[in-house]
């Protein structure tokens, strides 16, 4: 038995992406910027997909750009923002729970370019606390940046709120989301929230690795981080990803199909796996586990069983979760969204992110949760004290 709840780390791919991404690469191969035939028939594969984002979103075609991965588009979005428009400022915001995508490049910004940062705390729920965005704003700022569903405790963040925050106080400042993990889960349109930039990416929603999407409104002022050849504008050279590009479009197209369904078995799957969890003691989920929170993750804390020890214990069943958050899981430390939401110290080393995916079934969970209730036990007798 092989039971994967590790989906916020990545997804398996739909065999209609497998397919798509076998055939451009074996049939349609040719370069897009090719003068020929070849060329123009995968130059159509990234029109298509540059079709399927602008519907998705509501945005324009020519306001889809591809990149590499979710990192990318974060980087391109934080780095070519605050380059663009250091004129008229060297102030970024950010909250203190973002992917370090998104940290990693802050911090950059601030180290070496000499940007000052803030980074907003968030509540007990992982919410960002919007009375701080309204004091953080001022005069330098540029550019703030707010993730749509946190990776490892799911919690849903004020987005609409805090677009009309930023855009009363100065429509030119740039507001970017990463929606890494919310899109394929909600519906999402830049034009309607105020989101000037987008990031996605293609192995959460079942597309490859390897790709990634940003959306970046007509207006926003954004210089380049790749230089080369000139493609896609010269906003991200390099030649195109097209298989990756098909499948992402592909994955992208799957994923809304029947996405109310899907959404309301995962959010089922959801209340159940929480009430079993709640019948063994010394546990906690971390955020909110309502409706307002993202149907797909689950972070339990077991006290007294390092997360690692939990995590193996599993694995010996067949049950593939995550500790922490998976992108970063190979530099084991403690988690800043754990900190960030208040977490009680016998939790930080002791959690657990479950996350599941719209091929998650009811048994999956029974067995899982069968599972801890034969780990948890056994292994706190043998490491407490
Ligand atoms: N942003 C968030 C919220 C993520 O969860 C991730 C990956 O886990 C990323 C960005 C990075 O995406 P990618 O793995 O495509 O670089």
């Amino acid at each position: 038995m092989e039971i994967y709840l590790d989906n916020s780390a990545t997804t398996k791919a739909y065999e209609s992406v497998r397919d798509i991404v076998g055939k451009v690469m074996c049939e349609d191969y040719g370069n897009p910027s090719s003068m020929h035939r070849k060329g123009v028939e995968a130059e159509r594969y990234v029109k298509d997909a540059q079709e399927t984002f602008a519907k998705l979103l509501k945005v324009q075609e020519k306001e889809i750009y591809f990149t590499s991965c979710g990192t990318e588009s974060d980087n391109l979005a934080l780095i070519g923002g605050a380059w663009a428009n250091c004129r008229a400022g060297k102030h970024l915001i950010t909250t203190v729970i973002e992917h370090p995508a998104i940290l990693n490049a802050m911090r950059y910004l601030e180290e070496e370019e000499g940007f000052r940062v803030t980074y907003l705390p968030v509540d007990e729920y992982g919410r960002v606390r919007l009375s701080a965005l309204k004091q953080a704003l001022c005069k330098e700022t540029i550019l703030v940046s707010i993730m749509y569903v946190n990776n490892e405790v799911g919690s849903v963040q004020p987005i609409m709120e805090a677009a009309s925050i930023v855009k009363a106080y100065n429509r030119n400042i740039l507001f970017h989301v990463d929606a890494v993990q919310g899109f394929g889960k909600y519906r999402i349109y830049p034009k309607k929230t105020g989101i000037d930039m987008l990031s996605l990416s293609g192995h959460k929603i079942h597309g490859p690795k390897g790709v990634g999407v940003l959306y970046i409104s007509e207006k926003a002022k954004v210089k380049p981080i790749i230089f080369g050849g000139g493609q896609q504008k010269n906003m991200r050279s390099g030649t195109e990803n097209v298989p990756g590009i098909a499948g992402i479009a592909q994955a992208a197209r799957e994923i809304y199909t029947g996405l109310d369904e899907k959404v309301a078995r995962m959010r089922a799957l959801k209340r159940r796996f929480i009430e079993g969890v709640g019948e063994i003691e010394d546990t906690t989920i971390h955020g909110l586990y309502d409706e307002t929170s993202a149907p797909h993750i689950i972070s339990v804390g077991f006290a007294g069983i390092r997360s690692e020890v939990l995590l193996h214990a599993l694995e010996e069943k067949g049950i593939y979760v995550s500790s922490g958050s998976a992108c970063s899981s190979n530099h084991p430390s403690v988690s800043g969204v754990l900190k960030g939401i208040g977490a009680k110290k016998e939790y930080l080393d002791a959690t657990l992110r479950f996350s599941m995916s719209e091929f998650t079934t009811q048994e999956e969970i029974d067995y899982t949760l069968e599972s801890l209730y034969n780990c948890v036990p056994m292994l706190r007798k043998y490491t407490r004290h």
